[in-house]
């Protein structure tokens, strides 16, 4: 049985990693992976939690063995998603979770085109803005890097299936939830699940 496989992308901000984290905590059949990143870890991160954090070298030399299912560039730094770990996730037939932006999301469909794609929005621009400033993790140069960063972000809502704004996180979350439980109840998912029910009712 093989589990389903999701991308969340939103701009930072956005509350996205709140949302998937209160998801997986409710959940443990669904998994989030964990990406490796050449930034450095803000406060309170924890390697292999939160990312696995590794050099540059080491992140090119993976990019060059193939090891990552998708790659990209972000704020001057380096993400992936390893392949190795989202496949065996999946094959025990557990979903998983791709937190990855517009660049990774793109390069997911082009492998997986069974994926479902979510797209989570701020309420406002207003709203965006202080939820940066909120982390007190970056500076002024940064949060506004951040900003120019979301649009281009949120201009790629169209190549997702899903749109949920959070406004009201416990709504969002239900939202989010419901998508994936969604998923599970489709047909090619249940077809195998039910394969010896089916045979069954139909015998
Ligand atoms: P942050 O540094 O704030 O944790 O993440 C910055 C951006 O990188 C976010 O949009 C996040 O979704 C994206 N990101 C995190 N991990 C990955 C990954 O493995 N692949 C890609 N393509 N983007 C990622």
């Amino acid at each position: 049985m093989m589990g389903s496989l999701f991308i969340v992308a939103a701009p930072s901000g956005a509350g996205k990693t709140s949302l998937v984290n209160a998801l997986v905590a409710g959940h443990d059949d669904i998994r989030l992976s964990v990406s490796h990143t050449t930034r450095p870890p803000r406060d309170g991160e924890q390697d292999g939690r939160d990312y696995h954090f590794v050099s540059q070298d080491v992140f090119a030399q993976m990019r060059g063995n193939g090891d990552f299912l998708e790659s990209a560039t972000v704020f001057d730094n380096s993400y992936g998603t390893s392949s190795k770990a989202v496949e065996a996730l999946l094959e025990q037939g557990l979903d998983v979770i791709l937190e990855i932006d517009w660049q990774g999301a793109q390069q997911v469909r082009n492998n997986f085109a069974d994926s479902t794609g979510i797209f989570i929005l701020p309420p406002s621009k207003a709203t965006l803005e202080q939820r940066l400033r909120d982390r007190g993790q970056d500076n002024e140069e940064v949060i506004q890097r951040r900003m120019r960063d979301a649009e281009n972000e949120i201009s790629h809502y169209v190549e997702f299936d899903y749109l949920i704004v959070n406004d009201d996180f416990t709504e969002a979350l239900d939202k989010l939830t419901a998508i994936i439980i969604a998923k599970r109840q489709a047909l090619a998912t249940q077809k195998h699940k039910q394969s010896a029910l089916i045979t069954e009712l139909l015998a």
